[in-house]
Protein backbone atom coordinates (compact mmCIF):
# COMPACT_ATOMS: atom_id res chain seq x y z
CA UNK A 1 0.00 0.00 0.00
CA UNK A 2 2.56 2.27 0.77
CA UNK A 3 5.02 1.34 -1.28
CA UNK A 4 6.17 4.12 -3.97
CA UNK A 5 6.22 3.87 -7.62
CA UNK A 6 9.76 4.69 -7.28
CA UNK A 7 10.63 1.56 -5.09
CA UNK A 8 8.09 -0.39 -7.39
CA UNK A 9 10.14 0.55 -10.44
CA UNK A 10 13.25 -0.71 -8.90
CA UNK A 11 11.94 -3.80 -8.17
CA UNK A 12 10.73 -4.27 -11.54
CA UNK A 13 13.93 -3.86 -13.22
CA UNK A 14 15.79 -5.90 -10.69
CA UNK A 15 13.79 -8.72 -11.54
CA UNK A 16 13.60 -8.10 -14.84
CA UNK A 17 17.56 -8.13 -14.38
CA UNK A 18 17.51 -11.45 -12.14
CA UNK A 19 15.06 -13.35 -14.92
CA UNK A 20 17.77 -12.23 -17.56
CA UNK A 21 20.14 -13.84 -16.01
CA UNK A 22 18.29 -17.40 -16.53
CA UNK A 23 15.19 -16.71 -18.44
CA UNK A 24 15.27 -18.33 -21.88
CA UNK A 25 16.21 -15.69 -24.67
CA UNK A 26 12.87 -16.02 -26.51
CA UNK A 27 11.04 -15.11 -23.48
CA UNK A 28 13.28 -12.08 -22.95
CA UNK A 29 12.08 -10.41 -26.38
CA UNK A 30 8.56 -10.59 -25.84
CA UNK A 31 6.88 -7.13 -25.21
CA UNK A 32 5.69 -6.31 -22.00
CA UNK A 33 1.93 -4.97 -22.98
CA UNK A 34 -0.12 -3.92 -20.29
CA UNK A 35 -3.58 -5.30 -19.37
CA UNK A 36 -3.38 -8.13 -20.97
CA UNK A 37 -2.25 -11.49 -20.23
CA UNK A 38 1.65 -11.76 -20.25
CA UNK A 39 3.28 -13.83 -23.21
CA UNK A 40 3.93 -17.71 -22.63
CA UNK A 41 7.25 -18.27 -20.66
CA UNK A 42 8.05 -21.56 -21.39
CA UNK A 43 10.71 -21.28 -17.88
CA UNK A 44 7.82 -20.14 -16.07
CA UNK A 45 5.21 -23.12 -17.26
CA UNK A 46 8.30 -25.36 -16.44
CA UNK A 47 8.70 -24.12 -13.15
CA UNK A 48 4.44 -24.14 -12.63
CA UNK A 49 4.17 -27.59 -13.43
CA UNK A 50 7.53 -28.93 -11.35
CA UNK A 51 5.32 -26.77 -8.52
CA UNK A 52 2.17 -28.91 -9.05
CA UNK A 53 4.52 -31.89 -9.26
CA UNK A 54 5.74 -31.06 -6.02
CA UNK A 55 2.49 -30.04 -4.14
CA UNK A 56 1.00 -33.57 -5.41
CA UNK A 57 3.81 -35.57 -3.85
CA UNK A 58 2.55 -33.26 -0.55
CA UNK A 59 -0.31 -34.89 -0.35
CA UNK A 60 0.23 -36.73 3.24
CA UNK A 61 1.18 -33.29 4.71
CA UNK A 62 -1.44 -31.61 3.41
CA UNK A 63 -3.84 -34.32 4.25
CA UNK A 64 -2.21 -33.91 8.20
CA UNK A 65 -2.50 -30.29 8.26
CA UNK A 66 -6.91 -31.03 7.59
CA UNK A 67 -7.12 -33.28 9.68
CA UNK A 68 -5.29 -31.85 12.31
CA UNK A 69 -7.27 -28.81 12.46
CA UNK A 70 -10.30 -30.17 11.67
CA UNK A 71 -9.73 -32.42 14.97
CA UNK A 72 -8.72 -28.92 16.79
CA UNK A 73 -12.39 -27.39 15.78
CA UNK A 74 -11.58 -23.90 17.73
CA UNK A 75 -13.59 -20.78 17.40
CA UNK A 76 -12.99 -17.42 16.83
CA UNK A 77 -9.75 -15.83 18.92
CA UNK A 78 -9.33 -19.29 20.78
CA UNK A 79 -7.17 -21.12 17.89
CA UNK A 80 -4.57 -21.07 20.53
CA UNK A 81 -3.89 -25.74 19.39
CA UNK A 82 -4.32 -24.29 15.78
CA UNK A 83 -1.74 -21.70 16.19
CA UNK A 84 0.75 -23.38 17.99
CA UNK A 85 0.58 -26.20 15.40
CA UNK A 86 1.07 -24.17 12.31
CA UNK A 87 3.69 -21.90 13.74
CA UNK A 88 5.52 -24.98 14.43
CA UNK A 89 5.07 -26.01 10.86
CA UNK A 90 6.62 -23.11 9.55
CA UNK A 91 9.47 -22.53 11.96
CA UNK A 92 10.18 -26.34 10.56
CA UNK A 93 10.15 -25.16 6.94
CA UNK A 94 12.17 -21.81 7.44
CA UNK A 95 9.25 -19.58 7.80
CA UNK A 96 10.50 -16.87 11.17
CA UNK A 97 7.52 -16.04 12.89
CA UNK A 98 5.95 -13.09 14.84
CA UNK A 99 3.44 -14.26 17.13
CA UNK A 100 0.34 -12.26 18.54
CA UNK A 101 -0.07 -10.00 15.81
CA UNK A 102 -2.53 -6.83 16.52
CA UNK A 103 -2.86 -7.57 20.34
CA UNK A 104 -4.82 -10.92 19.17
CA UNK A 105 -2.42 -13.86 20.54
CA UNK A 106 -3.98 -16.30 18.04
CA UNK A 107 -2.73 -14.29 15.51
CA UNK A 108 0.72 -14.55 13.41
CA UNK A 109 2.75 -13.32 10.38
CA UNK A 110 5.15 -15.71 9.43
CA UNK A 111 7.91 -14.42 6.65
CA UNK A 112 10.18 -16.32 4.12
CA UNK A 113 12.48 -14.68 1.46
CA UNK A 114 13.44 -11.49 1.23
CA UNK A 115 12.89 -8.53 -1.04
CA UNK A 116 10.09 -7.93 -3.75
CA UNK A 117 7.23 -9.20 -4.46
CA UNK A 118 5.86 -9.68 -0.83
CA UNK A 119 3.29 -11.99 -1.19
CA UNK A 120 0.52 -11.91 1.46
CA UNK A 121 -0.86 -15.65 1.92
CA UNK A 122 -3.96 -15.98 4.10
CA UNK A 123 -6.47 -18.06 4.99
CA UNK A 124 -9.59 -18.36 7.61
CA UNK A 125 -8.76 -20.75 10.99
CA UNK A 126 -11.76 -20.44 13.31
CA UNK A 127 -14.96 -23.29 13.67
CA UNK A 128 -18.49 -22.60 14.32
CA UNK A 129 -20.33 -23.41 17.25
CA UNK A 130 -22.24 -26.35 18.14
CA UNK A 131 -21.21 -27.70 14.91
CA UNK A 132 -19.25 -30.70 15.96
CA UNK A 133 -19.48 -33.43 13.28
CA UNK A 134 -18.02 -36.56 12.48
CA UNK A 135 -16.55 -36.57 9.00
CA UNK A 136 -17.84 -39.42 6.74
CA UNK A 137 -20.77 -39.38 8.08
CA UNK A 138 -23.47 -38.33 6.11
CA UNK A 139 -26.67 -37.53 8.62
CA UNK A 140 -26.14 -35.04 12.09
CA UNK A 141 -23.44 -37.33 14.40
CA UNK A 142 -21.43 -34.86 16.38
CA UNK A 143 -17.95 -36.01 17.99
CA UNK A 144 -19.06 -34.23 20.85
CA UNK A 145 -22.85 -32.93 21.48
CA UNK A 146 -22.98 -29.10 21.62
CA UNK A 147 -19.26 -28.65 20.98
CA UNK A 148 -18.15 -26.43 17.79
CA UNK A 149 -16.85 -27.75 14.81
CA UNK A 150 -15.41 -26.97 11.21
CA UNK A 151 -19.28 -26.60 9.71
CA UNK A 152 -17.95 -24.17 7.63
CA UNK A 153 -14.13 -26.13 6.27
CA UNK A 154 -11.61 -23.15 7.66
CA UNK A 155 -9.59 -25.95 8.42
CA UNK A 156 -8.41 -26.05 4.83
CA UNK A 157 -6.93 -22.97 3.78
CA UNK A 158 -3.49 -23.09 5.63
CA UNK A 159 -2.88 -26.35 4.17
CA UNK A 160 -3.36 -24.74 0.49
CA UNK A 161 -1.05 -21.75 1.24
CA UNK A 162 1.62 -23.23 3.29
CA UNK A 163 2.00 -26.55 1.00
CA UNK A 164 1.89 -24.19 -2.19
CA UNK A 165 4.26 -21.94 0.05
CA UNK A 166 6.79 -24.61 0.69
CA UNK A 167 6.77 -26.29 -3.11
CA UNK A 168 7.42 -22.19 -4.42
CA UNK A 169 9.94 -21.58 -2.02
CA UNK A 170 12.09 -24.93 -2.88
CA UNK A 171 12.10 -23.14 -6.52
CA UNK A 172 12.90 -19.87 -5.45
CA UNK A 173 16.03 -21.22 -3.47
CA UNK A 174 17.48 -22.95 -6.63
CA UNK A 175 16.42 -20.38 -9.17
CA UNK A 176 17.40 -17.18 -6.85
CA UNK A 177 14.41 -15.33 -7.43
CA UNK A 178 13.59 -13.00 -5.16
CA UNK A 179 10.30 -12.36 -3.13
CA UNK A 180 9.03 -12.54 0.34
CA UNK A 181 6.18 -15.03 1.09
CA UNK A 182 4.14 -14.29 4.35
CA UNK A 183 1.64 -16.74 5.74
CA UNK A 184 -0.93 -15.46 8.14
CA UNK A 185 -4.46 -16.53 9.14
CA UNK A 186 -7.90 -15.50 9.09
CA UNK A 187 -8.26 -15.20 13.01
CA UNK A 188 -11.62 -15.27 14.57
CA UNK A 189 -13.45 -14.74 10.89
CA UNK A 190 -16.68 -16.10 11.93
CA UNK A 191 -16.93 -12.88 14.10
CA UNK A 192 -15.36 -10.88 11.72
CA UNK A 193 -13.08 -9.83 14.54
CA UNK A 194 -8.90 -9.77 12.86
CA UNK A 195 -8.69 -8.00 9.77
CA UNK A 196 -9.11 -4.75 10.30
CA UNK A 197 -7.20 -4.28 13.26
CA UNK A 198 -4.20 -6.47 10.96
CA UNK A 199 -4.44 -3.83 8.99
CA UNK A 200 -4.80 -0.76 11.36
CA UNK A 201 -1.31 -2.56 12.64
CA UNK A 202 0.46 -2.16 9.27
CA UNK A 203 0.66 -5.74 8.37
CA UNK A 204 0.23 -5.24 4.63
CA UNK A 205 1.84 -1.95 4.24
CA UNK A 206 4.66 -3.32 2.49
CA UNK A 207 2.66 -6.32 0.86
CA UNK A 208 2.37 -6.23 -2.84
CA UNK A 209 -0.38 -8.85 -3.78
CA UNK A 210 -2.62 -10.34 -1.23
CA UNK A 211 -3.74 -14.26 -2.42
CA UNK A 212 -6.60 -15.06 -0.15
CA UNK A 213 -7.85 -18.56 -0.30
CA UNK A 214 -11.41 -19.84 1.06
CA UNK A 215 -12.95 -23.19 0.59
CA UNK A 216 -15.55 -23.92 -1.50
CA UNK A 217 -17.90 -26.60 -3.93
CA UNK A 218 -16.15 -25.87 -6.51
CA UNK A 219 -12.90 -23.80 -7.78
CA UNK A 220 -13.55 -19.82 -8.62
CA UNK A 221 -12.11 -16.40 -8.25
CA UNK A 222 -13.94 -12.57 -8.89
CA UNK A 223 -12.56 -9.45 -9.44
CA UNK A 224 -14.33 -6.52 -8.63
CA UNK A 225 -17.31 -5.84 -6.20
CA UNK A 226 -19.29 -8.98 -5.78
CA UNK A 227 -22.20 -10.35 -4.07
CA UNK A 228 -22.60 -10.47 -0.87
CA UNK A 229 -21.83 -7.45 2.43
CA UNK A 230 -19.62 -5.42 4.31
CA UNK A 231 -20.67 -4.87 8.20
CA UNK A 232 -20.35 -3.89 11.80
CA UNK A 233 -20.82 -6.31 14.78
CA UNK A 234 -22.12 -4.06 17.51
CA UNK A 235 -23.09 -4.70 21.06
CA UNK A 236 -25.49 -3.11 22.78
CA UNK A 237 -25.97 -3.34 26.66
CA UNK A 238 -28.15 -1.99 29.26
CA UNK A 239 -28.33 -1.14 32.74
CA UNK A 240 -31.80 -0.98 35.04
CA UNK A 241 -32.30 -1.46 38.41
CA UNK A 242 -33.44 -4.61 39.85
CA UNK A 243 -36.02 -5.59 42.45
CA UNK A 244 -38.38 -8.41 43.64
CA UNK A 245 -40.39 -8.87 40.23
CA UNK A 246 -43.46 -9.94 41.77
CA UNK A 247 -43.57 -7.91 45.19
CA UNK A 248 -41.80 -4.85 44.17
CA UNK A 249 -41.79 -4.69 40.41
CA UNK A 250 -42.66 -0.95 40.42
CA UNK A 251 -38.76 -0.42 42.16
CA UNK A 252 -37.44 -1.85 39.09
CA UNK A 253 -36.49 -1.09 35.72
CA UNK A 254 -35.60 -4.01 33.10
CA UNK A 255 -32.23 -3.69 31.24
CA UNK A 256 -34.20 -6.72 29.36
CA UNK A 257 -37.02 -4.49 28.58
CA UNK A 258 -34.59 -2.63 26.40
CA UNK A 259 -33.37 -5.27 24.58
CA UNK A 260 -37.02 -6.37 23.70
CA UNK A 261 -37.67 -3.01 22.86
CA UNK A 262 -34.78 -2.23 20.65
CA UNK A 263 -35.55 -5.70 18.34
CA UNK A 264 -39.16 -5.35 18.13
CA UNK A 265 -38.39 -1.70 16.83
CA UNK A 266 -35.35 -3.35 14.25
CA UNK A 267 -38.19 -5.64 13.26
CA UNK A 268 -40.55 -2.86 12.13
CA UNK A 269 -37.60 -0.70 11.05
CA UNK A 270 -36.73 -4.08 8.45
CA UNK A 271 -39.39 -3.46 5.87
CA UNK A 272 -38.33 -0.28 5.43
CA UNK A 273 -34.40 -1.06 4.86
CA UNK A 274 -32.93 -1.38 1.47
CA UNK A 275 -33.17 -4.98 -0.19
CA UNK A 276 -29.77 -5.17 0.43
CA UNK A 277 -29.56 -5.07 3.70
CA UNK A 278 -28.87 -7.93 6.27
CA UNK A 279 -29.72 -7.78 9.89
CA UNK A 280 -29.40 -9.82 12.83
CA UNK A 281 -29.10 -10.52 16.55
CA UNK A 282 -28.42 -12.47 19.99
CA UNK A 283 -29.30 -11.72 23.23
CA UNK A 284 -26.11 -12.70 24.92
CA UNK A 285 -27.31 -11.16 28.24
CA UNK A 286 -31.48 -12.01 28.81
CA UNK A 287 -30.81 -11.59 32.97
CA UNK A 288 -30.65 -14.15 35.28
CA UNK A 289 -33.85 -15.35 36.70
CA UNK A 290 -37.53 -14.41 36.42
CA UNK A 291 -37.79 -13.32 39.88
CA UNK A 292 -35.38 -10.38 39.75
CA UNK A 293 -36.08 -7.54 37.53
CA UNK A 294 -33.04 -7.65 34.87
CA UNK A 295 -30.62 -5.23 35.86
CA UNK A 296 -27.87 -5.59 32.77
CA UNK A 297 -29.06 -7.16 29.67
CA UNK A 298 -27.41 -7.11 26.20
CA UNK A 299 -28.12 -7.61 22.43
CA UNK A 300 -25.30 -8.22 19.98
CA UNK A 301 -26.15 -7.12 16.27
CA UNK A 302 -24.56 -7.63 12.84
CA UNK A 303 -25.42 -4.32 10.30
CA UNK A 304 -25.10 -5.86 6.56
CA UNK A 305 -24.94 -3.63 3.67
CA UNK A 306 -23.23 -3.50 0.32
CA UNK A 307 -21.69 -0.56 0.54
CA UNK A 308 -19.52 1.34 3.67
CA UNK A 309 -21.92 4.38 3.65
CA UNK A 310 -25.25 2.26 3.80
CA UNK A 311 -23.43 0.55 6.53
CA UNK A 312 -22.81 3.40 8.53
CA UNK A 313 -26.18 4.53 7.60
CA UNK A 314 -28.00 1.08 8.85
CA UNK A 315 -25.66 1.58 12.10
CA UNK A 316 -26.71 4.71 12.92
CA UNK A 317 -29.99 3.65 12.97
CA UNK A 318 -29.46 0.93 15.29
CA UNK A 319 -27.61 3.50 17.53
CA UNK A 320 -30.83 5.27 17.73
CA UNK A 321 -33.01 2.55 18.42
CA UNK A 322 -30.78 1.50 21.24
CA UNK A 323 -31.22 5.21 22.67
CA UNK A 324 -34.94 5.37 22.04
CA UNK A 325 -35.18 1.85 23.83
CA UNK A 326 -33.22 2.88 26.97
CA UNK A 327 -35.29 5.68 26.70
CA UNK A 328 -38.93 3.57 26.57
CA UNK A 329 -37.59 1.11 29.25
CA UNK A 330 -35.65 4.40 32.15
CA UNK A 331 -32.67 2.21 31.80
CA UNK A 332 -29.51 3.79 30.66
CA UNK A 333 -27.91 3.00 27.49
CA UNK A 334 -23.49 1.90 28.74
CA UNK A 335 -21.02 2.65 25.62
CA UNK A 336 -21.24 0.27 22.66
CA UNK A 337 -19.11 -2.21 21.80
CA UNK A 338 -18.21 -2.99 18.18
CA UNK A 339 -16.84 -6.20 18.63
CA UNK A 340 -16.15 -6.84 14.79
CA UNK A 341 -16.63 -5.29 11.44
CA UNK A 342 -15.41 -6.10 7.72
CA UNK A 343 -15.61 -3.72 4.56
CA UNK A 344 -17.60 -5.26 1.28
CA UNK A 345 -15.16 -7.02 -0.68
CA UNK A 346 -13.62 -5.89 -4.09
CA UNK A 347 -10.99 -8.34 -5.61
CA UNK A 348 -8.51 -7.58 -8.39
CA UNK A 349 -9.06 -7.94 -11.90
CA UNK A 350 -5.78 -8.90 -13.38
CA UNK A 351 -4.45 -10.98 -10.50
CA UNK A 352 -7.97 -12.37 -10.60
CA UNK A 353 -7.40 -12.99 -14.49
CA UNK A 354 -4.10 -14.99 -13.71
CA UNK A 355 -5.13 -16.73 -11.23
CA UNK A 356 -8.25 -18.37 -13.24
CA UNK A 357 -5.88 -19.34 -16.24
CA UNK A 358 -3.92 -21.41 -13.57
CA UNK A 359 -7.56 -22.85 -12.05
CA UNK A 360 -8.21 -23.83 -15.99
CA UNK A 361 -4.42 -25.60 -16.10
CA UNK A 362 -4.88 -27.69 -12.85
CA UNK A 363 -8.86 -28.75 -13.19
CA UNK A 364 -11.38 -30.52 -11.06
CA UNK A 365 -10.03 -33.48 -8.66
CA UNK A 366 -10.80 -36.93 -9.50
CA UNK A 367 -13.95 -37.88 -7.08
CA UNK A 368 -14.01 -41.63 -6.09
CA UNK A 369 -17.87 -43.02 -6.12
CA UNK A 370 -16.89 -43.11 -2.38
CA UNK A 371 -16.60 -39.20 -2.26
CA UNK A 372 -19.99 -38.81 -4.80
CA UNK A 373 -22.01 -41.48 -2.36
CA UNK A 374 -21.08 -39.50 0.83
CA UNK A 375 -22.25 -36.43 -1.21
CA UNK A 376 -25.78 -37.84 -2.63
CA UNK A 377 -25.96 -38.74 1.19
CA UNK A 378 -26.25 -35.66 2.41
CA UNK A 379 -27.85 -33.68 0.06
CA UNK A 380 -30.93 -36.82 0.47
CA UNK A 381 -30.82 -36.24 4.18
CA UNK A 382 -31.11 -32.43 3.62
CA UNK A 383 -33.85 -33.10 1.33
CA UNK A 384 -32.10 -30.75 -1.19
CA UNK A 385 -34.46 -30.59 -4.23
CA UNK A 386 -30.99 -31.42 -6.31
CA UNK A 387 -29.21 -34.64 -5.72
CA UNK A 388 -26.36 -33.95 -7.83
CA UNK A 389 -23.37 -35.13 -5.82
CA UNK A 390 -19.55 -33.36 -6.38
CA UNK A 391 -19.22 -31.16 -9.48
CA UNK A 392 -17.10 -33.01 -11.98
CA UNK A 393 -16.60 -29.80 -14.15
CA UNK A 394 -15.61 -26.03 -13.77
CA UNK A 395 -18.38 -23.86 -13.40
CA UNK A 396 -18.72 -20.27 -13.70
CA UNK A 397 -15.13 -20.06 -12.34
CA UNK A 398 -14.50 -16.40 -12.97
CA UNK A 399 -16.52 -14.12 -11.82
CA UNK A 400 -16.80 -10.00 -12.79
CA UNK A 401 -18.61 -7.24 -10.48
CA UNK A 402 -21.97 -7.90 -10.06
CA UNK A 403 -24.52 -5.22 -11.15
CA UNK A 404 -27.75 -5.69 -8.84
CA UNK A 405 -26.08 -7.17 -5.78
CA UNK A 406 -28.72 -8.55 -3.80
CA UNK A 407 -26.68 -8.97 -0.78
CA UNK A 408 -25.45 -11.81 1.31
CA UNK A 409 -22.29 -13.14 3.71
CA UNK A 410 -19.15 -10.96 4.47
CA UNK A 411 -15.72 -11.48 5.04
CA UNK A 412 -13.19 -9.07 6.63
CA UNK A 413 -10.69 -9.91 3.91
CA UNK A 414 -12.86 -7.25 2.34
CA UNK A 415 -10.85 -4.68 4.57
CA UNK A 416 -7.32 -6.22 3.64
CA UNK A 417 -8.86 -5.83 -0.61
CA UNK A 418 -9.25 -2.21 -0.40
CA UNK A 419 -5.69 -1.76 1.08
CA UNK A 420 -3.61 -3.86 -1.52
CA UNK A 421 -4.72 -5.83 -4.62
CA UNK A 422 -6.16 -9.42 -3.30
CA UNK A 423 -8.11 -11.83 -4.63
CA UNK A 424 -9.78 -14.84 -2.64
CA UNK A 425 -9.35 -18.64 -4.71
CA UNK A 426 -11.87 -20.96 -3.50
CA UNK A 427 -11.12 -24.30 -4.25
CA UNK A 428 -13.44 -27.58 -4.42
CA UNK A 429 -13.63 -29.03 -0.82
CA UNK A 430 -17.20 -28.95 0.30
CA UNK A 431 -20.21 -30.69 -1.28
CA UNK A 432 -22.86 -28.30 -3.32
CA UNK A 433 -25.77 -26.82 -1.65
CA UNK A 434 -25.09 -27.52 2.06
CA UNK A 435 -26.56 -24.98 4.32
CA UNK A 436 -23.73 -22.94 5.51
CA UNK A 437 -22.57 -22.64 9.23
CA UNK A 438 -23.65 -25.72 10.23
CA UNK A 439 -22.68 -29.45 10.91
CA UNK A 440 -23.24 -30.31 7.54
CA UNK A 441 -20.84 -27.95 5.85
CA UNK A 442 -17.85 -30.27 8.24
CA UNK A 443 -18.63 -33.58 6.74
CA UNK A 444 -16.27 -33.59 4.05
CA UNK A 445 -13.48 -31.56 5.64
CA UNK A 446 -11.66 -34.38 6.73
CA UNK A 447 -12.16 -36.53 4.06
CA UNK A 448 -10.80 -37.49 0.82
CA UNK A 449 -12.97 -34.66 -0.44
CA UNK A 450 -11.46 -31.71 1.21
CA UNK A 451 -7.99 -33.80 1.15
CA UNK A 452 -8.31 -33.95 -2.96
CA UNK A 453 -9.39 -30.02 -3.10
CA UNK A 454 -6.59 -28.79 -1.14
CA UNK A 455 -4.60 -30.44 -3.02
CA UNK A 456 -5.67 -28.83 -6.15
CA UNK A 457 -6.16 -25.29 -4.30
CA UNK A 458 -2.28 -25.86 -3.27
CA UNK A 459 -1.50 -26.12 -7.17
CA UNK A 460 -3.23 -23.07 -8.26
CA UNK A 461 -2.03 -21.18 -5.32
CA UNK A 462 1.20 -21.96 -6.11
CA UNK A 463 1.34 -21.19 -9.90
CA UNK A 464 -0.45 -17.90 -9.03
CA UNK A 465 2.65 -16.98 -6.80
CA UNK A 466 5.20 -18.18 -9.10
CA UNK A 467 3.10 -15.95 -11.82
CA UNK A 468 3.63 -12.52 -8.97
CA UNK A 469 7.45 -13.70 -8.67
CA UNK A 470 8.28 -14.16 -12.29
CA UNK A 471 6.17 -11.55 -13.75
CA UNK A 472 6.32 -8.05 -12.75
CA UNK A 473 3.76 -6.57 -14.65
CA UNK A 474 1.48 -8.62 -13.36
CA UNK A 475 1.89 -6.63 -10.03
CA UNK A 476 2.06 -3.52 -11.81
CA UNK A 477 -1.45 -3.98 -13.59
CA UNK A 478 -3.09 -5.21 -10.35
CA UNK A 479 -2.11 -1.94 -8.66
CA UNK A 480 -3.00 0.03 -11.46
CA UNK A 481 -6.23 -1.57 -11.44
CA UNK A 482 -6.18 -1.21 -7.40
CA UNK A 483 -4.95 2.99 -7.43
CA UNK A 484 -7.32 4.05 -11.12
CA UNK A 485 -10.32 1.74 -11.00
CA UNK A 486 -10.79 0.62 -7.51
CA UNK A 487 -10.00 2.93 -5.70
CA UNK A 488 -10.66 5.86 -8.04
CA UNK A 489 -13.85 7.14 -5.60
CA UNK A 490 -13.81 5.33 -3.32
CA UNK A 491 -11.15 5.35 -0.62
CA UNK A 492 -10.70 2.89 2.82
CA UNK A 493 -11.89 4.18 5.80
CA UNK A 494 -11.44 1.68 8.81
CA UNK A 495 -15.24 0.81 10.25
CA UNK A 496 -13.76 0.07 13.31
CA UNK A 497 -13.43 3.05 15.81
CA UNK A 498 -9.59 4.56 17.32
CA UNK A 499 -11.06 2.93 20.81
CA UNK A 500 -11.73 -0.68 19.71
CA UNK A 501 -10.10 -3.28 19.99
CA UNK A 502 -9.83 -6.93 19.19
CA UNK A 503 -13.09 -8.79 20.87
CA UNK A 504 -10.30 -11.34 22.07
CA UNK A 505 -12.43 -12.78 25.16
CA UNK A 506 -15.05 -13.95 22.76
CA UNK A 507 -16.19 -17.55 22.63
CA UNK A 508 -13.21 -18.61 25.91
CA UNK A 509 -15.82 -19.74 28.10
CA UNK A 510 -17.58 -21.25 25.46
CA UNK A 511 -13.82 -23.55 24.57
CA UNK A 512 -13.25 -23.71 28.53
CA UNK A 513 -16.45 -26.07 28.82
CA UNK A 514 -15.52 -28.03 25.59
CA UNK A 515 -12.06 -28.31 25.17
CA UNK A 516 -11.61 -31.26 27.89
CA UNK A 517 -13.95 -33.47 26.17
CA UNK A 518 -12.61 -32.10 22.96
CA UNK A 519 -8.96 -33.04 23.53
CA UNK A 520 -10.34 -36.97 23.89
CA UNK A 521 -10.43 -36.49 19.50
CA UNK A 522 -7.44 -34.72 19.12
CA UNK A 523 -5.92 -36.28 16.11
CA UNK A 524 -2.47 -37.91 16.36
CA UNK A 525 -1.31 -38.72 12.96
CA UNK A 526 2.06 -40.57 14.32
CA UNK A 527 -0.59 -43.48 14.96
CA UNK A 528 -3.29 -43.19 12.27
CA UNK A 529 -2.87 -42.85 9.05
CA UNK A 530 -5.69 -40.23 8.71
CA UNK A 531 -8.55 -38.57 11.07
CA UNK A 532 -11.58 -41.21 9.31
CA UNK A 533 -8.94 -44.12 10.66
CA UNK A 534 -8.97 -42.77 13.78
CA UNK A 535 -12.58 -42.37 14.59
CA UNK A 536 -13.14 -45.83 13.14
CA UNK A 537 -15.38 -44.47 10.66
CA UNK A 538 -16.08 -46.41 7.70
CA UNK A 539 -16.47 -43.92 4.07
CA UNK A 540 -18.65 -43.38 3.83
CA UNK A 541 -21.21 -43.75 6.25
CA UNK A 542 -24.60 -43.42 5.19
CA UNK A 543 -28.09 -43.87 6.00
ZN1 LIG B 1 -15.50 -18.68 5.79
Amino acid sequence: METTSKSRRQWAIAAAIAASAVAAPLAQKQPVKPRTPAPANARLEALKKEAADDVDSRAQFSQQMVDQIFSYGELGFQEFETTRYLVDILKQNGFSVQEGVAGIPTAFVATWGSGKPVIALGSDIDCIPQASQKPGVAYHDPIVEGAPGHGEGHNSGQAVNITAAIAVKKIMEREHLPGTLRIWPGTAEELVGSKAYFVRAGLFKDVDIALFTHVDSNFAVSWGAGTGTGLVSVQYSFLGESAHAAANPWRGRSALDAVELMDVGWNFRREHLRLSQRSHDVIVDGGDQPNVVPRTASVWYYFRETDYQHIKELWETGDTMAKAAAMMAGVDLLPEKVLGAAWPQHFNKPVAEATYANIQKVGMPKWSDADQELARGIQKELKNPRIDGLATDLRNALRGPVENNTGGGSDDIGDVSWNVPTVTLRYPANIPGLPGHNWANGISMATPIAHKGVTAGAKVQAMTILDLVMRPELVDQAWDYFRNVQTKDQKYEPLIRPQDEPAIWLNKATMDKYRPEMKKYYYDPSRFKTYLDQLGIKYPTTR
